[in-house]
């Protein structure tokens, strides 16, 4: 399977979940099928509640967090990058093409599964220097 039907094949489930409101038994098995132990790990943070949409205020930047076990993961939506280690070393290689934190926060924004975090704009650079930080 190429990385592009991964990333289709998520979009196209995401797409049926946000019409129906939920993942349907078929649409876990097929997440699970496609992704494995990322998307139990996904579901986990799910139901944990561990995603988190920043939005800063007055400028109205956004920025997506999953929260991990050790440390925040700050995801880049549009370029698809996330900031762990295992998107760095495997994604970059072209090994695995999403991340868990990626899978989880595509499945969130497409259900509405996250929190919603206000921060001022103050607040920007010095939570985007935590984020960043490569290492735990
Ligand atoms: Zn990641």
């Amino acid at each position: 399977m190429s990385d592009n039907s991964e990333i289709e094949t998520l979009n196209a489930i995401c797409r049926k979940a946000k019409a129906e409101d939920k993942l349907s038994g078929n649409n876990l098995t097929e997440l699970y099928e496609l992704f494995g132990s990322r998307f139990t790990k996904a579901l986990d943070a799910l139901k944990e509640n561990r995603v988190k949409k920043y939005i800063f205020k007055p400028s109205g930047k956004t920025v997506w967090i999953v929260v991990g076990r050790e440390r925040d993961y700050l995801i880049m939506t549009v370029a698809e990058f996330c900031t762990c280690d295992d998107f760095y070393f495997r994604v970059l290689d072209k090994k695995v093409h999403m991340c868990y934190h990626l899978l989880t926060q595509k499945i969130a924004q497409n259900l509405g599964w996250f929190e919603i975090i206000e921060e001022n704009d103050d607040s920007y650079d010095m939570l985007m220097n935590e984020w960043k930080k490569a290492t735990p």
